[in-house]
């Protein structure tokens, strides 16, 4: 240190150099000032050297490096949320479905009303209202593709957004399909249990059945569902559920057993029971061309190998 001190003296810029002290940016040598420190046994020399040099390039490089932890930060952050919807069922299209997103249609100015009844439910359940309410189901039923599933998505969406956990969107074909594979594989990353498939939108706090009758109600559907509507009744669990049949029977009457022979007679006094609301979907679907028609085509022809 006593020599480091004499060489500041003597040539501080030298005293720099042995110390790297230099600029990394621009070479600029960081030279050294003598301080005295005020000590109890009196004056201590001591060499203090400036931490920046306040060049350019320094300030660009602080800048620079700001900015890559903010945006590592974001990025995190944005990992951890898609992950979140990935785990709750909102992923591909699924992503863009909001509230916001929701177009009302000029060709069907009835669907602000859809949207209009889907929110209210979201504001009661996000307020608390519909804690410990026994109607708190949300039944969205009607034409394919006119957004019945995109409103149920939303919801899910709002309540993950306001900090809820364990929330679903489900399509009840492709969960009832997983159960069925999970007979054939071992349980692992890529298969779950049976237990842990059911379990979630048994228990979840908030749990979307897309499409439940898009596949024919098998008695074996229909015993799986029961269960879980059951108990989400009993435990007063905010739960949507989604049909493609209309609610409507040939006299324009509000006709629940429209939906009976997708779910059963026991499952559907239970729906009945709990809701909140029924929200009916009579509008023209809102995807078009080829790709529709072909799911319309392919519909029309289940609907009557059912009849
Ligand atoms: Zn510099």
């Amino acid at each position: 240190m006593a020599r480091l001190l004499a060489l500041a003296r003597e040539d501080p810029e030298a005293c720099a150099r042995e110390m790297g002290r230099v600029c990394p940016y621009c070479g600029r040598v960081l030279t050294p000032q003598i301080v005295q420190y005020e000590l109890p046994w009196g004056k201590q020399p001591h060499l203090s050297c400036p931490d920046e040099c306040g060049c350019p390039g320094e300030r660009l490089a602080a800048l620079q490096g700001d900015e890559a932890a903010e945006a590592a930060r974001k990025h995190a952050e944005e990992e951890t949320y898609s992950a979140e919807l990935r785990a709750a069922g909102l992923s591909g299209s699924l992503v863009r479905c909001t509230f916001d997103a929701f177009e009302v249609r000029a060709d069907w100015p009835a669907s602000a009303r859809c949207l209009q009844t889907a929110k209210a439910y979201a504001d009661a359940l996000m307020s608390g209202e519909l804690r410990g309410s026994p109607h708190c189901f949300l039944v969205l039923a009607g034409n394919i593709g006119t957004g019945k599933t995109h409103l149920a998505a939303a919801t899910v969406r709002r309540a993950l957004d306001t900090g809820w956990k364990d929330c679903f969107f489900r399509p009840w074909g492709a969960m009832l399909k997983e159960i069925q594979a999970s007979w054939h594989e071992p349980a692992g990353p890529l298969q779950r249990c049976e237990d842990a498939i059911l379990r979630e939108v048994r228990m979840g706090q908030l749990v979307a059945l897309d499409d439940i009758d898009k596949k024919r109600g098998t008695p074996w559907a229909k015993e799986t569902l029961f269960p879980i509507i059951d108990e989400r009744v009993r435990e007063m669990r905010p739960t949507i559920l989604t049909f493609n049949a209309p609610l409507f029977d040939e006299n324009t009457q509000l006709n629940f057993f429209m939906l009976e022979p997708f779910v059963g007679p026991a499952t559907l006094d239970r729906i009945v029971g709990a809701t909140f609301a029924i929200v009916d979907f009579p509008g023209p679907s809102y995807r078009s061309g080829a790709e529709f028609e072909q799911e319309e085509i392919e519909w029309h022809r289940r609907k009557d190998a059912w009849t």
